[in-house]
């Protein structure tokens, strides 16, 4: 029987049966990804020894009962494994190993769950292709002259070729729901505060969430019931549980009242992308759901906006990165010239990028006039979504505006590479949780998705919603 291929919810039932044992499902993990990653490079770093190690004492527990029990798992290396390698993909931190756990780490190894590589992403996290990696590109497993998206992109290439049945992203502006979007599977990022961010490596706090990478929308609440929830370790945890995310499942979409952006003719938008999205509209509304058009927040503002506000976060996170406290330091005669030439050779350009213009919306001339103005327009975004979410349930929109585009395509031009954010990073502002599932594909054979968000702390109906997008799509196909 092949196992790699199972989703959560059936690995559990087979567990369940005591047909399968852990280490038969992680051995047929280990072997996808030996068949399959030299040519598509999801992940960064593989932990067989561990992984079969963990699998095999579980056996001897046979702790049924945890929500994640034997389910093999892949964690983007901004998230910290203790003693394992957790580099962001950078030089800087080549050869970094932290000494501690991530929280969601140690949530999914107390439910049972076996960590089996670290997968490669955008430097930093600061990208939408996954070209911005200081180690290796990552090809889409549906067309491997294609990007995965990014950053968290080799976490989406790892579940859509089956490699792994989950993966852990980050996302500050859409980057585990661009990558979702761009491979075919479905990503979830929660409310702001839903997921502690200990041990994920800041790129800008305010915005940062991790969530998780999955095959069916069910496998989605299920971890994401285990990652969620207060921490004592991050003081911007909400502090309640959400209640169990999978409460919403199969109770259909009657009578939700679901927005749709009404202007979407002023955006360039694929072709049949446009017509999937009529289509659901369509669909949901023969399952019961009341549909609208409503004037959306800016998107066009709020893209502007958070490219001000992550960078100037990601230049006071990254200061830290000084050839002193972590992995790599330049030789050097001096501790100024140690500094300079650490960062110089250590950060690769688009994290240089970064830094420049974050520290220059921060300088004392221009903070008003772009720190402060981003501010605003945050707050302004804020309001506009929380007037949307008095009326409605769920907001419905593309995730990226098309399919995933050739490597190297976007690499010199990164104001198209942002623009490929465009739908996404409101939702980071606003701290509001959303969702990609995919929607079909294009006649060329490329993945395309389709965004839900919800109000803050709404996750269940996100997930509800979610899970008639995927019975309309038809594609819970294990
Ligand atoms: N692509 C966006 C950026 O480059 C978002 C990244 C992310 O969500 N980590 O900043």
């Amino acid at each position: 029987m092949e196992l790699n291929n199972k989703s959560i919810s059936e690995l559990k039932k087979l567990y369940g049966q005591n047909s399968v044992k852990p280490s038969e499902v992680v051995q047929s993990c280990l072997d996808a990804i030996s068949n399959k990653d030299n040519e598509i490079g999801a992940f960064l770093e593989v932990m067989p020894e561990d992984a079969l190690r963990r699998a095999r004492e579980l056996e001897k527990e046979s702790s049924e009962e945890r929500a994640l029990f034997g389910i093999p798992i892949a964690v983007k290396d901004n998230i910290c494994t203790i003693d394992r390698h957790t580099t962001c993909a950078s030089k800087i931190l080549k050869g970094y190993k932290p000494p501690y756990n991530a929280t969601v780490v140690e949530r999914l190894l107390d439910a049972g769950a076996i960590i089996i590589g670290k997968t490669n992403m955008d430097e930093f996290a600061m990208g939408s292709s996954t070209e911005n990696s200081a180690y290796q590109i990552t090809r889409n497993p549906w067309n491997m002259e294609f990007a995965p998206g990014g950053s968290s992109g080799g976490s989406a290439a790892a579940v859509a070729a089956y490699m792994v049945p989950v993966a852990l992203g980050s996302d500050t502006g859409g980057s585990i729901r661009q990558p979702a979007s761009l491979c075919g599977v479905v990503g979830l990022k929660g409310t702001y505060g839903r997921v502690s961010r200990y041990g994920l490596v800041a790129f800008a706090s305010s915005l940062d969430q991790i969530g998780p990478i999955t095959r069916t929308v069910e496998d989605s609440a299920i971890v994401m019931n285990v990652i969620s929830g207060r921490d004592t370790f991050d003081a911007t945890t909400i502090p309640d549980k959400p209640g169990d995310l999978t409460v919403g499942l199969g109770r259909g979409v009657e009578r939700l009242k679901i927005a749709v952006p009404g202007d979407l003719e002023r955006w360039d938008i694929d072709e049949e992308l446009k017509g999937i999205l009529k289509d659901t509209v369509a669909k949901l509304k023969e399952a019961g759901a009341n549909i609208e058009p409503v004037k959306f927040p800016d998107m066009e503002a709020s893209i502007a906006c958070y490219y001000v506000i992550a960078n100037a976060e990601a230049s006071s996170n990254l200061a830290r990165y000084d050839g002193v406290k972590y992995a790599f330091r330049a030789e050097a005669e001096s501790i100024g010239e140690m500094y300079e030439r650490t960062r110089g050779e250590g950060f690769g350009d688009e994290v240089k990028r970064r830094i420049l213009l974050g520290t220059y919306v921060l300088s004392a001339g221009y903070y008003d006039a772009y720190y402060n103005k981003a501010q605003q327009v945050r707050a302004m975004i804020c309001s506009e979504f929380e007037t949307i979410f008095s009326t409605y349930d769920l907001v419905m929109l593309p995730t990226v505006p098309g399919p995933s585009f050739r490597l190297g395509e976007r690499i010199d031009n990164p104001i198209e590479m942002y623009l490929s954010d465009i739908f996404t990073t409101s939702a980071n502002i606003a701290g509001i949780p959303a969702l990609s599932v995919p929607a079909g594909f294009t006649r060329k054979g490329l993945p395309l998705g389709i965004q839900l968000m919800a109000g803050y702390t709404q996750e269940a109906k996100l997930l509800q919603g979610a899970e008639m997008l995927e019975k309309i799509y038809n594609f819970n196909k294990g």
